[in-house]
């Protein structure tokens, strides 16, 4: 595996890549690597002929400064991890390597609702310095294609507007959520929650396998000339993972898969998708599947 740490050798490298005509599929990540990184790499290297990792704990996209010092760095593992995957290419810049003039952003791109909604409204500025820096890593790595994980839908939905903004020439590829065992999905935060919050986390995707099961027998069956509304749904899953004292749930919500757009009731038509984001033992997991 090939290791870059700045832009001008990693562009080199492509450039050289594709007079070859090479194609490049790129994962971006924060380190500290599971599965679910892992996967995004495999599913590059299949549909690929070079496979870009690139490892940057982004600190314009972090709201709360301590979820920024306490973020896990496992950096040797992590590269064997890449080994093992056979990923290509490693690019590993400094923040002065990525925000040499400093960290404020002089043109921000706007992403209207998509950005202000759920997590927007949660982690104000998140967004803003997610795709700051997602656009940064994609002027330096020109992928073909882009792997990003369905695990944090709306920044790849966001990450989707920003490559029609810019009208760059790289196509997103969703990649399935990849789940532990007993369906919590992985995350780099998961090994911060010590034993007995992490084996009560698991009721986060429980609540969303519930959710599917409830509008999938609502789409199948008419529950009669009363149809429950959306809100009825979203307010259910709340209240049940409320319920557990150790859990504070930020949202529980069911939106337009397309959109993120709230919609009011359930049509066989219209994708939907269950979203929620809660606090356990201090840590802040968000999970979401499509219904
Ligand atoms: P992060 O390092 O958390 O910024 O994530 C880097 C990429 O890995 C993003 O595109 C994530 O959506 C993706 N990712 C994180 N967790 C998972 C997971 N459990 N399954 C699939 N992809 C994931």
């Amino acid at each position: 595996m090939l290791i870059f740490k700045t832009i001008q050798d990693i562009q080199n490298q492509i450039f050289a890549l594709k007079k070859e005509g090479k194609k490049i599929g790129f994962a971006p990540t924060m380190g500290a690597l599971h599965e679910g990184h892992v996967s995004l790499i495999r599913q590059s290297r299949r549909e690929n002929d070079i496979t870009v990792c690139s490892i940057f704990v982004n600190p314009t996209q972090f709201n709360d400064p301590n979820d920024f010092e306490k973020y896990p760095s496992t950096l040797e593992s992590d590269m064997q991890k890449l080994i093992t995957a056979k990923c290509d290419i490693l690019f590993l810049p400094s923040v002065a390597e990525m925000y040499p003039t400093g960290l404020k952003n002089p043109k921000p791109l706007d992403f209207g609702f998509l950005a202000e909604t759920l997590e927007g409204e949660w982690r104000p500025g998140h967004f803003a310095g997610m795709a700051q820096i997602v656009e940064k890593l994609l002027r330096a790595v020109t992928p073909d294609r882009l792997y990003m994980g369905q695990k944090d839908y709306q920044q790849a939905m966001i990450c989707s507007d920003m490559i029609r903004q810019l009208k760059l020439k790289t196509r997103l590829v969703l990649c399935p959520v990849k789940r532990e065992k007993d369906g919590l999905a992985m995350s780099s935060r998961n090994v911060r929650l010590d034993k007995k919050s992490r084996a009560k986390a698991v009721e986060i995707s429980k609540v969303l396998r519930s959710v599917k099961a409830s509008i999938k027998r609502r789409r199948t069956t008419d529950d009669g000339p009363q149809k429950t509304p959306v809100i009825d749904y979203e307010k259910k899953a709340f209240d049940r993972l409320s319920s557990f004292s150790e859990f504070k749930v930020e949202y529980v919500a069911i939106r337009n898969a397309k959109t993120l757009k709230p919609v009011k009731n359930i049509s066989t038509t219209t994708p939907l998708v269950a979203l929620v984001a809660a606090w356990i033992g201090g840590v802040r997991l968000i999970d979401n599947m499509l219904l």
